[in-house]
């Protein structure tokens, strides 16, 4: 789907996947004006599809657009849009399970020029692909890098958006997780490097026995839609949860003294992962006994079988395609 200045959103198409061709004088590819989102389908075990909150992605793509001063698409827009490419795309929906469709719907500018302000040409595109199970071996607890040398994002910044640019900036901390044998980032705070934020592309939740808590929305951390439905869902399972600010000397304390049980990750792409081992430049630790912990396993399971149909939906979550 096309935007342009006076005329809006107009030619929506459903097309055979293509490269696009685009002028080297493209302004995103100048100037970063590039939004983008995740979210899966999944087949039920009657054979339907379902995708799971679009809405909740339409609206953040909303606030992603309004902080990178490109136009709002419509939620009904952007729904119907991934609608027609998991109708188009059906067959390529994986049988009932932890496999989905991964879809990607993107905006970028397509206005020519080298001066730096909003774009008056924008192309709204969603993609498609089929996404196995992330953990086909059986789940296994990650190991984090607390960065203190590199920070995802500071108060006024693009941190609560999810742009590119974010992730271009998150790629040399990745390469210095792995130097020092983590599998994934951990971002604290831009000013005292001391309160948590986020892991490279998830959410995190500490265990407290039945109290879950998971760092507050501090303005530079994504507001994951996975986080979102986890402060419900964990209501339902008899869970308390909270969210608040957690800094890395409680993480530390808290699980030498025995306080916190588990950690764990959460985002679209592996729904929820256990942190195991925690490295700093002055500390290290592991959470448990590095198994996967049993709040983690049942909140994993509860989401999972909402998301593929096992369990009932009573939130409404799930939008159904037939
Ligand atoms: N944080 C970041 C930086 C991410 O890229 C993602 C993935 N979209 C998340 C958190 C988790 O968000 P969600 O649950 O909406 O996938």
């Amino acid at each position: 789907i096309k935007w342009t200045e006076g005329r809006g959103w107009h030619e929506a198409q459903l097309v055979p996947y293509a490269p696009l061709s685009l002028d080297p004088a493209n302004m995103t590819l100048h100037y970063a004006q590039t939004i983008f989102e995740g979210l899966k389908a999944y087949r039920r075990p009657d054979g339907s599809v379902a995708t799971f909150r679009p809405e909740a992605n339409a609206e953040r793509f909303q606030r992603s657009a309004r902080r990178l001063a490109m136009p709002e698409l419509p939620v009904e827009t952007f729904v119907a849009a991934c609608d027609a490419l998991v109708r188009q795309d059906k067959a390529w929906v994986p049988a009932h399970g932890e496999a989905s469709l991964y879809l990607r719907p993107f905006m970028i500018a397509t206005e020519v020029g080298l001066g730096v302000k909003p774009a008056n040409e924008y192309l709204f595109v969603v993609i498609a692909s089929p996404a196995g199970a992330y953990f086909p071996g059986g789940v296994q607890p990650v190991s984090v890098w607390l960065s203190e040398d590199y920070v995802r994002a500071v108060k006024g910044g693009t941190g609560a958006a999810k742009t590119g640019g974010n992730y271009a900036a998150s790629l040399v901390a990745q390469a210095e997780a792995a130097a020092k044998g983590c599998d994934q980032v951990v971002w604290l705070d831009a000013v005292e490097h001391r309160w948590v934020e986020e892991m490279g592309g998830m959410n995190l939740y500490f265990v407290y026995g039945d109290h879950i808590v998971t760092p507050e929305l501090s303005g530079s951390l994504l507001p994951g839609i996975t986080r979102d439905s986890l402060l419900t869902l964990a209501r339902d399972l008899g869970y308390t949860a909270e969210e608040r600010r957690i800094s890395t000397e409680e993480w530390r304390r808290d699980t030498e003294e025995g306080r916190l049980t588990e950690v764990f990750a959460c985002g679209t792409a592996a729904v929820i992962t256990p942190v195991g081992t925690v490295k700093s430049a002055g500390a290290e630790w592991t959470q448990g006994d590095g198994t996967p912990g049993t709040v983690t396993m049942r909140l994993r399971e509860g989401l999972l079988g909402l998301q593929s149909g096992a369990v009932a939906d009573t939130h409404g979550w799930m939008h159904e395609l037939g």
